[in-house]
């Protein structure tokens, strides 16, 4: 059936909107947030720059938590009309291998990887259809407020696409506007508790390959090809490995084709394939944390916290915290309620991190694939914690003799190296400057 809801995509009438919430930014965290708050009978209004669908940086992994997310948001069954095949997660090293399920959430006990083209458009429709206004191509440029308790913030300038100016006014205003978070900025928040990256990830698309039902990594220390079957037809392959390697590396395509090559079983499956994109990513994959709520403003998704992408935690956690942020606004104690679930509830994946961001060496890849080829249970608790549904030192860490060495002997003393780790805003724009 055709799409019969109102077109959302303009504001109407005036140059002025009043909302109860105003978000910037309407991808997986955004238009989640839209469809809750939408749901709970709330006129809210989210702008993005970007149009949809369109593409941005990922590489789309989503787990059988996530999975759960999107069918309670009413998404599951469009996504998987683009056919993303079910995954299991395999890890190749020195000739060895072992592949794991995951432990099933409403019966699935797989993987999906689907492209933000494709998982980002469902969402923002899937938005509108629950009463959001969603206006793509409005960039935000200003706020009213300072964000400070004399001062609240209470809502923000955005120019259409055709350059007139918008202003919305609301109760709450969210950022859920990425890494570099605009309303981060407006209001003077640092990155804390930074975890720097040792490590870079590229990736780039491919039709026409030799498929299978699993999300495939080879360590070819301290490299990491990966393989991730996707919807509609295309393939994610990833190369990951140290980033100060980026500097020698000269031609990116050749270099990303050569780590291919120099794995004879990817390289093997990409013979009569084409790749479709050029070869993308970056070496900026620092963690933190941000204060992520104040006077009338609160910041989700990746706004509010990042971890590696080698966790493979965006997405599932910028539906999580929209969630959780939702659930607090339809309380009233949104201020309070939100911080205290991420305090409790992301220090143990965050502290994961720290192994996941550095490069693999051989001999840690031995410890591992020694116990997860001997036992498939606890190859399963492994994949698990990227599901969230295994705990990384409750579950897996102390059944693995040697293990704490590759991962740090605890949560806290990990996360110890963190703590102080400040890194300082760039100073308060008098209007977000145009990139
Ligand atoms: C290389 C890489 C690989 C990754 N792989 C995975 C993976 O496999 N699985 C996974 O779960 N996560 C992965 N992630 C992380 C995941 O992509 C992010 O966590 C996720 O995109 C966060 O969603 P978000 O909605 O918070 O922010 P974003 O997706 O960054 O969306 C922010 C939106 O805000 C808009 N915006 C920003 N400023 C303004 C403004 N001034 N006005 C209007 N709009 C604005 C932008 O246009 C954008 O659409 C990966 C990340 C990277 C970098």
């Amino acid at each position: 059936m055709l799409d019969q809801s109102p077109d959302t995509t303009r504001p109407a009438g005036s140059g002025r909107i009043t909302a109860d919430v105003v978000i910037v930014g309407a991808r997986a965290a955004g238009s989640s947030l839209a469809i809750h708050l939408a749901r709970q009978g709330r006129k809210v209004v989210a702008v993005d720059r970007a149009t949809f669908p369109s593409e941005t940086m990922s590489t789309h992994v989503i787990y059988p938590n996530t999975l759960a997310r999107l069918e309670d948001l009413g998404v599951l069954e469009e996504i998987e009309a683009h056919g993303p095949p079910p995954l299991y997660t395999s890890w190749y090293h020195e000739g060895r291998m072992f592949v794991a399920p995951h432990t099933p959430e409403r019966g699935r006990d797989w993987a999906h990887c689907v492209r933000r083209v494709t998982l980002d458009d469902i969402l923002v429709r899937a938005a509108r259809r629950a009463g959001a206004t969603i206006l793509e191509g409005h960039r935000a440029t200003g706020f009213i407020g300072a964000g400070t308790g004399d001062d609240p913030l209470r809502g923000l300038t955005c120019l259409t696409p055709e350059g007139a100016e918008v202003t919305i006014e609301a109760d709450i205003v969210v950022g859920a506007d990425g890494v570099n978070s605009a309303l981060a900025r407006h209001v003077g928040l640092d990155r804390e508790k930074v975890m720097p990256t040792e490590t870079m990830l590229y990736y780039a698309y491919w039709t026409g390959v030799d498929t299978r039902n699993t999300q495939d990594f080879f360590f070819e220390c301290p490299w990491i090809c990966a393989h991730f079957p996707a919807d509609d037809g295309h393939h994610v392959i990833t190369m990951n490995g140290p980033a100060e390697a980026r500097k020698e590396m000269g031609d990116l395509q050749e270099f990303y084709l050569d780590k291919i090559r120099s794995i004879p079983a990817l390289a093997a499956r990409l013979k009569t394939a084409t790749q479709v994109s050029r070869v993308t990513g970056t070496t900026r994959l620092d963690g933190f944390y941000r204060q992520h709520t104040g006077p009338g403003w609160a910041l989700v998704g990746d706004a509010a916290h990042f971890k590696h992408p080698a966790s493979a935690q965006g997405i599932c956690d910028a539906l999580h915290a929209a969630e959780v942020l939702a659930e607090g606004i339809a309380a009233g104690d949104w201020a309070t309620s939100y911080p205290a679930w991420r305090d409790a509830e992301s220090p143990e994946l965050y502290a994961f991190c720290k192994h996941l961001r550095e490069a693999p060496s051989d001999a840690a890849m031995r410890v591992v694939m020694d116990a997860f080829i001997k036992d498939a249970h606890l190859a399963r608790k492994m994949v698990d914690v990227w599901a969230r549904s295994s705990r990384p030192w409750t579950d897996v860490i102390p059944h693995v003799p040697g293990m704490e060495q590759v991962t740090g002997l605890s949560v806290e003393s990990v996360l110890a190296e963190f703590a102080a780790n400040t890194r300082v805003a760039a100073p308060k724009p008098a209007a977000i400057a145009a990139e």
